[in-house]
């Protein structure tokens, strides 16, 4: 056994030592072939309280190194990522009470600002570079829908590891230009996301590489699960409801694992309740959420949910048309004693634009259909007075450029000096908040 972690199969309970022996079994359990398994630290548990003190001050998600499955300090690769800002919204937090009378404290996790490549997913970038410079690997194989892929081939090609990146036909062909810029090797595979995971996983077998285990791999997962820490360290609290774009679904697995691994300590109170957004082109798990909802979650209502081929969506960073997660990311959502539904992608521009007015930031799609499930949760009804409301905020718009540009305002026709007098920032902000006034 491993003297820092092992991993317990979840579907047998076989105990398999760590990387090496899961490596070499291809990411699956020696007896029963499953490839769900916990991670189980030797850490004593009470070592988190002192992680997560007010007066910690962590440099990235290896502040919480105990609690992270890698085994000696000198492998780890880091760009200062997992302690993006959490900030609190006033304007959010105006806009419940003026709108809906509701006293609410919003908060923000601030992935855009983490600094390899602005989004969510560098946490896992950098757990698996390190363990692979650890286990020795020199070529992995990534499929991704865009945000994944940015960061691995970041993180992987700092650790001198090789990557293969396959994306889907529709990718935002600003993240390939960061995937490429590293020379990592990018495939555009013809075809949907699906597809593109079909192609990259044949290519990893007939080729005997790795590659990246899906929304329940370790790397992911436990590098996710350190956002519940940082809540705890920055907020001093868990929310009642955590907010975030739904694709395949590891943040809130990663959540519900961070709760599970400390449950004996009860340090975090009750799970949040999810409340998760999907773009209206794509929404397969919105779909088998709503049928589930309307049939009183009768028998086997987690495994009945429609699969979209080649979904024509505005967002394709989190378009997953096979929602192969929902039989576990449904159950998860009820036990929390929360929703999954779908916002309209066509506001996307608007929100980013409001954000962009009220905070002076930039932020990607997928960011956008995140924050729009914090309205649309509103308007139905989801919140409660007196709430705390903690929004995952994926990534920022330095890979969609085309985003951007649609979301930047340009006063055309301007002949002369008075047309462009015409133009002020009470006016403009009547114009970016109007969208959210009439949703
Ligand atoms: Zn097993």
């Amino acid at each position: 056994m491993s003297k820092k972690f092992h991993f317990k199969c979840k579907t047998c309970g076989n105990e398999i030592e760590g990387f090496k022996q899961w490596f070499a079994n291809n990411q699956k359990c020696t007896q029963c072939g499953d490839n769900k398994i916990d991670t189980i630290y030797s850490t004593p548990k009470e070592k988190i309280k002192e992680l997560i003190s007010k007066d910690a001050k962590p440099e990235s998600l290896w502040h919480y190194f105990d609690f992270l499955p890698l085994e000696n300090k000198e492998n780890i690769i880091t760009e200062g990522e997992g302690v993006a800002p959490i900030e609190r919204w006033s304007f959010f937090e105006d806009y419940a009470k003026r709108k809906y009378n509701l006293n609410l404290e919003v908060f923000i996790n601030r992935n855009d600002k983490s600094f390899a490549t602005g989004t969510f997913k560098d946490k896992g970038g950098a757990v698996a570079a390190s363990v692979l410079k650890e286990q020795g690997i020199k070529e992995y194989v990534v499929v991704s829908t865009g945000n994944t892929a940015s960061a691995f081939a970041h993180y992987l090609a700092k650790a001198g590891v090789s990557c293969s990146v396959f994306v889907p036909e529709d990718s935002l062909p600003d993240s390939e230009a960061h995937i490429g810029t590293y020379g990592q090797k990018l495939f555009r595979v013809k075809g949907d996301y699906a597809y593109a995971k079909k192609v990259a996983a044949e290519y990893a077998k007939k080729y005997g590489l790795l590659i990246t285990g899906g929304n329940l791999d370790p790397l992911r997962l436990e590098a996710k699960k350190t956002q519940v820490f940082e809540m705890m360290r920055v907020m001093g609290k868990t929310p009642d409801v955590y907010i975030q774009a739904l694709s395949g679904g590891t943040g809130p697995f990663a959540v519900e694992k961070a709760y599970d691994d400390f449950a004996e300590l009860n340090l975090f109170g009750k799970l949040p309740r999810f409340l998760l957004s999907q773009g209206d082109r794509c929404a397969p798990m919105a779909a088998a959420w709503k049928k589930a909802k309307e049939n009183n979650f009768s028998e086997g209502w987690e495994k009945d949910y429609p699969i979209y081929e080649n979904p024509k969506t505005l967002i394709p960073t989190i378009a997953t048309g096979n929602p192969g997660m929902y039989p576990l990311m449904g159950p998860l959502v009820k036990k929390s004693g929360g929703e999954i539904f779908p916002v309209k992608e066509e506001l996307a521009v608007p929100l980013a634009r409001l954000i962009g007015f009220e905070r002076v930031i930039k932020i990607g799609p997928a960011s956008a259909a995140g924050v729009l499930g914090f309205f649309e949760a509103l308007k139905r009804g989801l919140i409660k007075d007196g709430e705390s409301v903690f929004i995952n905020m994926g990534e920022s718009a330095n890979r969609a450029l085309g985003f951007l540009q649609e979301v930047a305002y340009t006063t055309e026709n301007i002949k002369t000096a008075e047309d462009a007098k015409r133009f002020n920032r009470e006016d403009y902000k009547k114009f970016v908040w109007e969208p959210f006034e009439k949703y």
